[in-house]
């Protein structure tokens, strides 16, 4: 059975990289009717954030990225004696070693190794000196081989080979007592009967570390595949500076789950023909690594906004969602607004009803198109309003209708009669269309602000 798994470090917000990690994990192992797990890692003590795994595991569910255990994910931190036993007995076994080093003669030795234009590598002092293990601080190392190549066959880069000689001789368990990442993760992988390790690029250069590891603990290593990284649309590594932000972010500025789930499915996948839109449905049916692209993927928040634009266009607006910005008690009319699109975000969407169920604030001389006049103007709207009053039937239809009888029957333009109309119940220069506004408004409040704009124009001082 397949089985992958997600496993982020409770470090902070899971981020655009992360949400795109798990997501790419969950639909391989979807596909094939697989398992996807959650494992949280975290056993780095100086980096951990209070509160972090709620946060990711929040994002997780929010994106419908859910895992199979979501009730009780894997706890690196509950597991230390495993860790702590497996390298114990890698050191039993002469795999691995006692190092005592201290954190300034290994700085020292670093800060020389720069100078001398080398790269940084541990010396191996403590490495054939057989230390016991005792009270002193120590930590463990493995002890990687010094000549030959390690290969892995990356199923998205295809064979990617390393040197072994220039491989450090990696601490597994550090003196606080903690494994580091390297240990816990092989040993978590090989544990939940991982077949298929998907994670960032950037943890492709342990991976030999890691094959070493599975050797030394004679287990069969699961297959690995290195997701390109994702870059701003500049090229530079993705940041804050790129709009982008964190998966929870994205929810509080009104961005819709299955758009954000839709937009990161392409940071990298292809469907190899021209679609675009995928529900999370489709995605686990048409997912395949091999359609994963080698090369980077670029971020683009406007690909994002476009396809939020669309979702919100098309989807049945939960209420629910709405109610987090602001909007209780929809009417019809305001719904159907919302429905005609325009709106990036669902924020927008709770911003801009808020500000159209208040009266407007305008300068009267808006009311005039630029090419109709006062008085045609004034025309125009009393005209409306007493249309409107007696319409017995506030359907788009009639309200379309209505508007255009009053074009034809009083020898004026769609200008002189649509503007006004529009700016008197917007108080805007750009906005949805007169009937639009004139549904979501309801007769009442559309009646009221044509009434004032009457009044807003008669005070206004000769200008014909
Ligand atoms: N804890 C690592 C991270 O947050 C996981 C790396 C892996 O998937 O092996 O990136």
């Amino acid at each position: 059975m397949i089985k992958t798994r997600f496993a982020p470090s409770p470090t902070g917000e899971l981020h655009i990289g992360g949400a795109r990690t798990a997501l790419f994990s969950y639909l391989f192992a979807k596909h094939s009717g697989g398992e996807f797990l959650l494992r949280i890692e975290d056993t780095d003590r100086e980096r951990f954030v209070e509160g972090a795994t709620e946060r990711i595991i929040e994002s997780l569910n929010w994106m419908g990225i859910v895992a199979d255990n979501a009730d009780k994910p894997m706890i690196q931190s509950e597991r230390l004696k495993i860790y702590q036993t497996a390298a114990k007995k890698l050191v039993d076994e002469k795999k691995a070693y006692v190092c005592t080093c201290s954190k300034e003669e290994l700085e020292t030795e670093r800060q020389s190794q720069i100078k001398a234009g080398q790269p940084p590598k541990y010396s191996g002092k403590c490495r054939d000196v057989n230390h016991q293990i005792n009270d002193q601080s120590y930590v463990i190392r493995m002890k990687m081989p010094e000549s030959g190549i390690i290969k892995i066959h990356d199923l998205i880069r295809g064979e990617v080979e390393f040197d072994a000689s220039l491989q450090d001789d990696q601490i597994i368990l550090k003196s606080d007592g903690y494994p580091t990442y390297h240990l816990a993760s092989v040993i978590d992988d090989h544990q939940m009967e991982i077949s298929q390790v998907i994670r960032s690029e950037e943890w492709l250069s342990s991976t030999p570390k890691h094959i070493i590891l599975y050797e030394m603990l004679g287990w069969k290593a699961p297959e690995f595949a290195h997701l390109s990284m994702i870059l701003g649309p500049d090229h530079a590594k993705l940041s804050k500076r790129h709009g982008a932000t964190s998966v929870i972010d994205y929810k509080n500025q009104g961005y819709l789950p299955e758009a954000l789930v839709n937009f990161m499915a392409l940071l990298g996948w292809n469907p190899k023909d021209d679609r675009e839109f995928f529900a999370i449905a489709e995605l686990i049916q048409e997912f395949k690594l091999e359609n994963v692209n080698k090369s980077a993927a670029i971020f683009d928040i406007l690909k994002l906004n476009h396809f939020n634009a669309e979702y919100l266009k098309s989807k049945k607006l939960d209420l629910k969602d709405l109610e987090n910005f602001g909007l209780k008690d929809l009417s019809s009319g305001e719904l159907e607004l919302i429905s005609r699109g325009g709106f990036k975000t669902l924020k927008g969407v709770g911003e801009y009803i808020l500000s159209l169920r208040k009266n407007p604030e305008y300068d009267p001389l808006l009311l005039i198109f630029k090419k109709s006049n006062k008085g045609k103007t004034l025309k125009a709207l009393v005209i409306s309003k007493s249309k409107f009053q007696t319409s017995n039937k506030w359907s788009e239809e009639n309200l379309e209708k209505t508007l255009e009888s009053i074009v034809a029957e009083n020898n004026l333009t769609n200008g002189d009669v649509f503007w006004p109309v529009r700016v008197a119940l917007s108080g805007a220069e750009k906005s949805p269309s007169p009937v639009e506004l004139l549904l979501a408004l309801g007769k009442e409040k559309s009646g009221k602000r044509i009434e004032k704009a009457i009044e807003k124009l008669r005070n206004l001082e000769s200008i014909d």
